[in-house]
């Protein structure tokens, strides 16, 4: 009794201090776990598609943006079915008879397009069919997004949630030690100092040689190696399906491998001055992280200005101390 009260008294004392965002992670979490009971999907499956398809609604102008608490998106013609006449059919029985997609997931006797829980369940159902091992979802997830960057993107952000157990994951990091000695400025699409005429796709860092560089965020990482402009550089995907590129490196963290997963704060490499030149170019230049940041829409990757982010994580990391 004792051990049970211990438990419970500081998740009390703190939820009346929880955020809007600290509920919104909970409810889904719930939701996931609800249809999970129901399916046998594992609950980290439908959080990474989940969180798969509210990203592509923020990045992409065709789609409407969510307003539930799930993101998954499903058409009024994939819902209701293509040839059914009523688009905004709620009736499971009309809609199973025109080969819609739409189910009844809360057992109220309707499928609601717009409903989290009918949502969630309708696409951890079509999953099932498949089966619920991890070779009979991916399948599942090849068959119904017919892209592998997609696939491979869904079940990166799967594995994050799966070893953090949470989905919430939106904490960040500055790149390097706030005590460490560094500098840096808004140079969004100025001219580069060197290597060409391209405009400058990122903020450059300038710290010493060997000053650790850190993931600013939770992911998986990407890209590890040489790039001729870039040096030795690590790409990472994180949860909002954004790209991090840290280019210039001195050289990579002992062990960093491709498919690992990082959290805000854990090293990745030191800061250099590789690049422009063959495979251990170095020192064309003072040795500086240069950060970059993209977002991936499904169809193009473009890159956007990383200077107020990182202005922004370097105070919450202050407040955090
Ligand atoms: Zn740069």
């Amino acid at each position: 009794m004792l051990l049970i009260f211990s438990i419970i008294t500081p998740s009390l004392a703190t939820a009346a201090e929880k955020t809007d965002q600290e509920k919104l992670y909970e409810t889904r979490m719930d939701l996931y776990q609800k249809t999970e009971a129901i399916t046998h999907i594992p609950w980290y499956y439908l959080a990474a598609i989940d969180q798969y398809e509210r990203n592509l609604r923020y990045s992409r102008k065709d789609l409407p943006k969510p307003d539930g608490a799930i993101g998954i998106y499903f058409s009024p013609e994939i819902w209701s079915g293509a040839v059914n006449p009523n688009k905004e059919d709620t009736d499971p029985f009309t809609i199973h008879s025109f080969a819609g997609f739409g189910l009844d997931g809360n057992g109220d006797g309707k499928a609601k397009r717009l409903d989290d829980e009918d949502v969630l369940y309708t696409m951890a159902h079509f999953i099932e069919t498949y089966g619920t091992s991890h070779d009979d979802i991916k399948i599942a997830l090849w068959d119904y997004y017919q892209r592998d960057k997609t696939v491979g993107i869904i079940l990166g952000h799967m594995q994050v949630f799966k070893k953090f157990g949470t989905v919430a994951l939106d904490k960040h990091a500055f790149p390097v030690p706030l005590r460490s000695n560094h500098s840096y400025k808004n140079t969004w699409g100025d001219r580069r100092g060197w290597g060409g005429r391209r405009t400058h796709e990122g903020t450059d860092i300038f710290a010493s040689y060997g000053v650790p560089v850190r993931s600013t965020s939770y992911g998986i990482v990407e890209i590890k190696g040489w790039n001729k402009f870039g040096g030795w550089r690590v790409g990472i995907r994180d949860l909002n399906n954004t790209y991090h590129y840290y280019a210039h490196l001195n050289g990579f963290a002992k062990d960093l491998q491709v498919g690992q997963i990082v959290e805000p704060g854990m090293i990745i490499g030191s800061v250099g001055s590789s690049g422009y030149g063959p495979p251990g170019t170095a020192g064309k230049f003072p040795p500086h992280l240069h950060y970059g940041m993209y977002k991936d829409n499904g169809y193009t990757e473009w890159s956007f200005d990383p200077y107020p982010h990182l202005r922004s994580w370097e105070r919450q990391e202050r407040a955090r101390r």
